[in-house]
């Protein structure tokens, strides 16, 4: 069984923070990635576009050049993957973590591959791997996806988009302009109210317009092989389909921090119990860092406000180390 002071469980951007604050500091650290270097940023709509300007983005001050002040997915994957390589960070890739189990001091960390024994443990996971259901019946047909890749899979066919954030929004419009007919499905009576400030006319237009259809007030109630059956405010309606992207959000596994030990909380919202200072949690010597920070409040921690944790965590086990 391998010991090691300090594992990092998530190769995203901020668990990569962690890990090089680590190496800064000296601490013996493996960051275990179960993808590849930045797997939600990989599995992310391939022309996305950041919401944040390139620096917002930096870790550790290296500067992130984007040929836009937004930087493209592509441009990310670089700067992250330069991180990783350039700086030599202890990081498996493709080892999936099962387990972690606080036994006489020690973590002991169960992967697909190995078991490891540790003093201190970083959760930093993320929130990309679950997708919110919808639980219709059809929702497990093929033609139904949870997350959004590429429009021009989806040129000149009838494409339903369900939801109304800011990943349903972003691919209604590109799907449009890449020749697909859209229609989105809108539970409440609006885009959302997040949606980013300069996209939002976009979208309203389009709609307006008729050149993007929506349906607002209204649910999803089958999905079938050629149609969508749905509870609009004027009663049932069938509508013609070929493909559902149904974009209604991820959520973190709460599974994996309960069974740590790690407390939440019981009002739905699952957020998890943690010292603002240092992101420690209930559970000593273990500490949480990015988005699986805000439970199933997804939207409030990003890399932009995140990547403070790892000087937050690092400082603090430096401190136990140091005594
Ligand atoms: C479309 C989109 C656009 C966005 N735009 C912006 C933006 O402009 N600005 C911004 O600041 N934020 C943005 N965000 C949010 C941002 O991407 C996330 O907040 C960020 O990825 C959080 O980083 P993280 O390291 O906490 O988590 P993640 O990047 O999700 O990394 C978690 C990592 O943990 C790994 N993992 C999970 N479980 C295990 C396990 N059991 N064992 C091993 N590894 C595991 C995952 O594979 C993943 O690589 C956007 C998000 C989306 C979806």
């Amino acid at each position: 069984m391998q010991h090691i002071d300090l594992i990092i469980i998530g190769g995203g951007p901020i668990g990569i923070a962690c890990g090089l604050e680590a190496k800064k500091k000296g601490i013996d650290y493996l960051i275990i990635e179960k993808g590849p270097i930045v797997n939600s940023l990989f599995n992310y709509p391939m022309n996305m576009q950041f919401f944040s300007s390139s620096e917002k983005l930096e870790i550790d001050e290296i500067p992130f050049i984007s040929k836009e002040a937004k930087p493209k997915r592509n441009e990310a994957l670089e700067y992250y993957r330069r991180i990783v390589t350039s700086n030599q960070l202890n990081i498996n890739l493709f080892e999936k973590v099962l387990s972690v189990e606080k036994e006489t001091g020690n973590f002991k960390i169960k992967t697909e591959k190995e078991t490891y024994t540790s003093q201190y443990v970083v959760v930093a996971t993320g929130f990309y791997d679950i997708a919110n259901t919808i639980e219709v019946p059809g929702e497990d047909l093929s033609k139904v996806a949870h997350y959004y890749k590429d429009p021009h899979f989806y040129s000149m066919q009838k494409l339903a988009v369900i939801g109304a954030s800011n990943s349903a929004v972003d691919a209604a419009l590109e799907c449009y302009r890449k020749g697909a007919d859209v229609t989105m499905i809108v539970r409440g009576p609006e885009i959302g109210p997040r949606v980013k400030y300069w996209v939002k006319p976009d979208i309203e237009n389009r709609i307006d317009e008729g050149s993007v259809k929506a349906f607002f007030n209204t649910t999803v109630k089958e999905i079938k092989d050629d149609s969508l059956v749905l509870n609009t405010h004027e009663g049932e309606k069938t509508i013609e389909n070929d493909y559902v992207l149904a974009l209604t959000g991820y959520k973190p596994n709460f599974n994996f921090l309960k069974k740590m030990g790690i407390q939440l909380s019981e009002d739905g919202k699952f957020y998890p119990q943690y010292n603002e200072e240092t992101m420690e949690t209930n559970v000593k010597d273990l500490y949480l860092a990015g988005v699986i920070c805000g439970g199933m409040d997804t939207h409030l921690w990003f890399i932009e406000n995140s990547r403070v944790h790892a000087k937050m965590i690092l400082s603090d086990i430096e401190s136990k180390v140091k005594k």
